[in-house]
């Protein structure tokens, strides 16, 4: 599949790509997408949950997909241990595109370290250098965009389709877990010892840049804790555009619980194992 020039057209193809991989479990998903994309095909991690989870069936799926990450320079140090930890356990090299030194130096020089807590715009500014020109380099020639969204994060993210034409960068973006459950992907990290950011058990359901996310109260939507200074309607940091009711932190709720490594991943299990595997679960299909 590559994109057609005429708009109309594009936003079909995608639909049809979209109904087709409506049925199908992750891994047949993933496969499909393979097939079908015809071109360079890039999924970019933020070491997320979702993220996660996507990178271990993309390994057991032998995608071809090439994995990146956007090194913004500001991230936790827990997810610097979750980035190796993920290269460690799969025996691959995630490539990282990093901020463009004099965008960097320059905005630091004019704003300060923190410059991006003044206004919206110098927020925007630190995403539009630390994130979205990178990305732009790391998507450039590429057919097709993975991506770990799911429509239950947030109301900018609740129409994020399985496939949708991104018409700006010319391509096909690809999200194949947007119709999962958080429970789903914290059920597929245990079952198949995915490394994955403790942070998520102290209280934060998403994970960006350090001085950009705190933890979350019980109640909040899942992406509260971005930009938490800033209205509900901006918290996006321009790599994904985007209304409807997220998905909540509910009291009691044990976001993942214990952390398990040093094991090696697992294959995805037959559902004639007994197990309650991942692509038997209910759960995982539309
Ligand atoms: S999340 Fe914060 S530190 Fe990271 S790029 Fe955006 S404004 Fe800058």
């Amino acid at each position: 599949m590559t994109l057609p020039l005429d708009r109309a057209a594009q936003d079909a193809l995608a639909q049809d790509l979209a109904s087709r991989l409506r049925p199908l479990a992750l891994p047949e998903r993933l496969a499909l997408i393979d097939a079908t994309v015809n071109g360079r095909l890039v999924f970019t991690t933020s070491f997320g949950l979702e993220d996660q989870a996507l990178t271990h069936a993309l390994r057991m799926a032998k995608s071809r997909a090439e994995i990146v990450t956007l090194d913004t320079g500001r991230l936790f140090p827990e997810t610097y241990d979750t980035w190796a930890e993920t290269e460690a356990a799969y025996g691959f090299r995630i490539r990282a595109y990093a901020p463009e030194r004099e965008a960097e130096e320059h905005f630091v020089a004019e704003s300060g370290i923190n410059g991006f807590r003044h206004s919206v715009a110098a927020r925007q500014a630190c995403c539009g250098f630390r994130k979205v020109e990178p990305l732009g380099r790391a998507l450039a020639g590429a057919a097709g965009w993975l991506t770990g969204l799911r429509a239950g994060q947030s109301a900018n993210r609740a129409e994020t389709s399985l496939a949708e034409a991104d018409q700006a960068r010319g391509l096909i973006k690809l999200n194949p877990i947007a119709d999962w459950t958080r429970e789903a992907l914290a059920e597929l990290i245990h079952q198949n010892y995915v490394p994955y950011n403790v942070l998520h058990d102290r209280g934060f359901p998403s994970i960006g840049c350090a001085p950009c996310t705190r933890a979350v109260k019980l109640g909040e939507p899942e992406r509260a804790g971005r930009w938490w200074w800033e209205q509900a309607s901006k918290q996006e940091c321009g790599l994904h555009v985007a209304g409807a009711p997220g998905s909540e932190v509910k009291p009691g709720q044990k976001i993942l619980g214990q952390k398990i490594l040093g094991q090696e991943p697992r294959a995805f299990e037959p559902a004639s194992s007994g197990s309650s595997s991942t692509s038997s679960n209910p759960e995982l299909v539309a």
